[in-house]
């Protein structure tokens, strides 16, 4: 059985990020979408609702697929889910540094027994943040090119809320 955890903040979850789950369940027998509690990392969406944006995506795929919170450590996390890839989605190359150091600092800390796989972003994608999913809310503009539309609206009342 190979489980996969597929780690990020998920602020809100993205085309891309659903680009790259939709491909690592073609090469794991499990996939855990493992959501993200960074305190330093100041969200627009609480655990709770960035976990459900996931969930109504996700929930097309059954069984298969696994929404968690977590918190800590991810090599913790795996341990505790029996998992032994982690998949990083690639954006530009400016990822790449970053998710490499990332990539052997979990190999290491797991003594080996974790890998990483990194599923390249697809072209439209490659320039898709949730930060940007963000600003386009606040400032408006359409959102169909960055989310699913199943979640466009959700995305909007918070823009609206958070507005004031
Ligand atoms: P963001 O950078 O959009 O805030 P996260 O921090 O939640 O996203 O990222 C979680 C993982 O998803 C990372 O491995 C990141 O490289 C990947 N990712 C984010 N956006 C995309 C995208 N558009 N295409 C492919 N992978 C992505």
């Amino acid at each position: 059985m190979r489980i996969g955890v597929y780690a990020g903040s998920f602020d809100p979850i993205t085309k891309g990020h659903f680009d790259v789950i939709k491909k690592s369940l073609k090469i794991t027998d499990k996939l855990i979408v493992a959501v993200m509690n960074n305190v330093n990392k100041k969200c627009w969406f609480s655990l709770e609702e960035r976990k459900r944006l996931i969930e109504i995506l996700v929930a097309e795929f059954g069984e298969k697929i696994e929404v968690k919170n977590f918190d800590g450590l991810l090599i913790d996390f795996m341990k505790e889910n029996k998992a032994e890839i982690i998949i990083r989605g690639l954006r530009a190359v400016s990822d790449f540094e970053y998710e490499l150091g990332y990539a052997f600092v979990n190999h290491d800390l797991s003594y080996g027994e974790v890998e990483t796989i990194f599923v390249p972003a697809a072209r439209e994608y490659m320039y898709l943040s949730a930060s940007s999913v963000r600003e386009a809310a606040t400032v408006g503009a359409r959102l169909d090119i960055f989310v699913d539309e199943r979640i466009i609206d959700i995305i909007k009342r918070k823009a609206d809320s958070l507005k004031g």
